[in-house]
């Protein structure tokens, strides 16, 4: 076995069940080198022809997708309903930037003496690299809009999660996508993430992840003024008003935290709730909290699967503090990473309040006014998501544009949409992924103007 092969565990089991190669710096570099030779090819071809390999590729995820969810839930530990919704998530977002090969308008610009016109070139190697807790949404949310755009890029999965990525590159090369346009690069952060922020000829890098690495490839990239996308941690408020459909907020909650496993960015891990329905509510949770299903990842009825590793359980058990729990839900015992969902009544000092716990753990507290549960909101460095419920529509408005996120849903726990926005504010990131926004990020303006004199 070569020194640097890479034993990858079932989560539900705890066992090694394959092992990868990870790839050296030596290998990063001859794949830059492969991605920057094929990038002028993948530029010029005709925008339709490009978006019909980005459709072909959409087409044969279609057609895999229980293969790779299977694979999904046997690496990731997802349940089998969330791993199918996210290959099908992977086949949408192909499809949404296929249409933009033929759309990437530019913009004629009223001058005198001649025509000015802009064009949004593409940048050239874009260099992704992605977490461990949606290996295959977050991966496409950065290839697919930057091989739509024109650019070739190299992708770094986590060293826990590469096989989808690896499927889904073998199945871009199927249709006739060039293997040096779309390459997948298991390997580690320090080596092959960290060669994207030093290769001169990496033009962009993607980054999804901790705040603490994201300020590194922040830094990082400063040194060659190189584009970066960053899309970083969150402590999202679940804001829960007393004017509110009370049973449906409570019913509901559960799922905006706890699903996989708490492992999200957009998790609404801080349960705000107004005074006055502030016992009942917490009435209504215990049931909910106590109803999730929490299963082994195949079985159909699965809601919730295990957290990804040893070490990532460890890191959960220590912001649970025994006594601030309220009441927790169930799990199996066994050998996989299991997690019980935990809530927690916590106080303004508490770490599961002001830190990103990644795990079935949630904070609940009550408020009194309108202003409080905006500063309480809002009383962390991160901006991601959040909801907010009231059947006051004003009241909806003023609180949607006083939460300092970037995605908030009123009446809903909304999971990211692929068509529109998403990114956030302050330490929660740079830049937006999906919906239109994203080709901006994969493009550069240039303005040309041509003069009319004789
Ligand atoms: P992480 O270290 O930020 O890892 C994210 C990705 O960055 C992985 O592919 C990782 O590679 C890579 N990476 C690590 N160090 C790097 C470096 N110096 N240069 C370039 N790339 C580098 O996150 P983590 O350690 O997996 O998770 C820790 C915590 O981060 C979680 O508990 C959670 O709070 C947060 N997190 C947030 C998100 C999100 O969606 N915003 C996702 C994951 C984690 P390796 O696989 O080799 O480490
Ligand atoms: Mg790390």
């Amino acid at each position: 076995m070569a020194s640097n092969a890479y034993d990858l565990i079932n989560p539900s089991t705890g066992a090694v069940f394959q092992t990868v190669e990870l790839a050296s710096v030596e290998q990063t570099d001859e794949a830059i080198g492969r991605a920057k030779a094929a990038f002028p090819g993948w530029r010029d071809l005709a925008p339709a022809t490009r978006a019909g390999l980005l459709l072909d590729f959409a087409a044969a995820v279609g057609n895999q997708l229980e293969d790779l969810a299977q694979l999904e839930v046997r690496n990731a530990g997802h349940t089998i309903g969330n791993a199918r919704w996210e290959a099908g998530n992977v086949a949408a977002v192909l499809r949404y930037y296929a249409a933009a090969p033929e759309r990437l308008f530019g913009r004629q610009i009223p001058v005198p003496g001649g025509l000015n016109v802009t064009f949004r070139e593409p940048l050239g190697v874009v260099g992704i690299i992605v977490p461990w807790n949606f290996p295959m949404p977050i991966a496409a949310w950065g290839f697919a809009p930057a091989l739509a755009a024109g650019n070739t890029v190299v992708l770094k999965p986590a060293e826990l999660t590469p096989l989808t990525a690896l499927r889904l590159a073998e199945l871009a090369h199927s249709v006739g996508i060039p293997s040096d346009v779309f390459q997948v690069l298991p390997g580690a952060g320090q080596v092959v993430g960290q060669r994207f922020v030093t290769h001169p000829d990496v033009r962009k890098v993607v980054f999804t992840g901790s705040t603490a690495v994201g300020k590194q490839i922040a830094t990082g990239c400063a040194d060659q003024v190189k584009r970066f996308t960053l899309e970083l941690g969150g402590k999202n408020a679940n804001i829960v008003f007393a004017d509110a459909d009370i049973e449906k907020a409570a019913a509901t909650a559960p799922y905006g935290v706890f699903d996989n496993a708490g492992q999200d960015c957009c998790a609404r891990s801080r349960i705000l709730v107004q005074r006055s329905v502030y016992d009942r509510f917490l009435e209504l949770l215990e049931p909910a909290v106590k109803g999730v299903r929490v299963e082994e990842p195949l079985s159909e009825t699965a809601e919730m699967g295990p957290l990804i590793s040893a070490a990532q359980r460890t890191r959960v058990e220590s912001y649970v503090d025994s006594s601030r729990v309220a009441f927790t839900g169930s799990c199996p015992d066994g050998d996989g990473f299991w997690f019980p969902p935990t809530v927690l009544l916590s106080e303004s000092d508490d770490p599961a309040w002001n830190q990103e716990v990644f795990g079935p753990v949630v904070s609940v507290r009550p408020f009194e006014t309108e202003a409080e549960a905006i500063a309480l909101a809002n009383d962390t460095e991160y901006g991601l998501s959040g909801s907010i419920w009231t059947r006051d529509v004003g009241r909806a408005l003023r609180v949607s544009r006083g939460v300092e996120a970037g995605n908030l849903s009123v009446n809903s726990h909304s999971a990211v949409r692929y068509w529109t926005p998403f990114g956030g504010f302050k330490q929660s990131g740079l830049g937006r992924e999906l919906g239109p926004d994203a080709l901006d990020g994969f493009t550069e303006v240039k303005n040309v103007f041509i003069s009319t004199e004789e």
